[in-house]
């Protein structure tokens, strides 16, 4: 626990509350020398409240209400300090305000910024020229404006981050941690749905000498356009993910194995007709792509599953590549029959790469 590194979410509340403690801390003191033991308490109830917010969410892990509770330790410390010191006191307002936008959602701090601007109104107002209470109200309006738009460029940075760590750079598909996500989902709300969710897994054949013949900004390419190739033929409910090298990953929710072998299989002949152009010496040339597919069990977990579709792909990879293979379970489970049954028309009718690829190989 010593030492440990904060997540972005609790940053804020705890930079705050360490800085509220170190601000604020200091000037209680001079008040109890002072004999100002009125504002010397209201300090100390607000530093007790800072090292509390900092301590359960450095500790105890909790972030949105310490945050809650630090915005309101901190607007009810800077109101309570206007009204009962007066005017001295006001410039406390404006870090109070600003807290209030890293604490919490943008529409609630806003809601509090005006309710404790109200509050502290007739002090603003009390016995001051009416240009120097408009002064602090421009001014108060400005800080909360600024620390909307702080608080929304911020919200968006994070979205973006998010985003770019969940997302493959080259291929713009999910990346593995991702897929990881996206499983363990699949995997908790399995047991509450009937739908069913297959992964597909795929490898490019043979990728390596295709670096080594075209050089690696064409393999760069060519993975990249097999990701636009597995996008184009995904349904709303398939997630695709780049795992690695050159494996791509397809959740096919709410998906029979049929339906997913028919999608696989309609990806696999889309793959070879892709045409990579010539460059230079080298002339223009295709690729292919070996599958492996399993269908998610009850109670199965995800290294489980996974590691099923993984035999599976080196199965038909062992097995002469640029084809599909099923894992094992549904061929015990339904025997040949099942290969059969899971052969779908176009590829029974079809080129002997396509038939090879419907031999599910078992
Ligand atoms: P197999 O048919 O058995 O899958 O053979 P393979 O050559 O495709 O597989 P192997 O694992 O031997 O080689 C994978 C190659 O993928 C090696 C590596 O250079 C290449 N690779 C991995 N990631 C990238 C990448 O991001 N860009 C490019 N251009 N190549 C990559
Ligand atoms: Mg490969
Ligand atoms: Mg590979």
């Amino acid at each position: 626990m010593v030492g440990r590194k904060l997540t972005l979410e609790e940053l804020p509340p705890v930079m705050l509350a360490l800085s509220g403690i170190a601000g604020i801390g200091p000037m209680g003191i001079y008040r109890l020398f002072q004999g100002d033991f009125v504002i010397a308490i209201v300090d100390a109830v607000a530093v007790t409240g800072f090292a509390l917010i900092a301590w359960s969410v450095y500790v105890k892990r909790a972030v949105r209400v310490p945050s809650i509770c630090m915005a309101f330790v901190a607007i009810t410390a800077a109101v309570t300090s206007v009204s009962i010191k007066g005017g001295s006191q006001i410039v406390w307002m404006y870090p109070a305000l600003v807290a209030l936008f890293y604490l919490m959602k943008p529409k609630e701090a806003a809601v509090a910024a005006v309710v404790s601007i109200a509050i502290v109104l007739p002090v603003i107002f009390d016995g001051r020229p009416v240009g120097e209470s408009a002064a602090y109200l421009a001014s108060f309006g400005v800080t909360i404006c600024l620390s909307v738009a702080f608080a929304a460029l911020t919200a968006e940075q994070r979205r973006e981050l998010h985003a770019a760590s969940l997302s493959d750079a080259l291929t713009g598909v999910g990346n593995r941690r991702a897929l990881d996500d996206t499983l363990d989902r699949a995997i908790a709300v399995a047991p509450r749905t009937d739908a069913p969710f297959v992964l597909i897994m795929l490898d490019i054949d043979h990728f390596k000498s295709v670096n080594d013949a075209h050089g690696h900004t064409i393999g760069d390419r060519v993975l990249a356009e097999i990701a636009q190739t597995i996008l184009g033929h995904a349904r709303p409910t398939d997630a695709c993910f780049r795992a690695g090298g050159e494996e791509f990953v397809i959740v096919a929710g709410a998906s029979s194995l049929v339906q997913a072998q028919k999608l696989a299989e309609r990806l696999r002949i889309a793959i070879t007709e892709l045409e990579f152009p010539a460059t230079g010496a080298t002339s223009p040339f295709g690729v292919t792509a070996s599958f492996g597919l399993a269908e998610h069990r009850a109670g199965e977990t995800r290294d489980a599953l996974y590691k099923r579709a993984d035999d599976a792909l080196y199965e038909a990879k062992r097995s002469g590549r640029n084809r599909l293979h099923i894992s094992e379970r549904t061929a015990s489970l339904c025997g040949t029959a099942t290969h059969e049954a899971l052969m779908i028309e176009d590829t029974a009718s079809t080129n002997d790469s396509t038939v090879e690829a419907a031999g599910v190989a078992s």
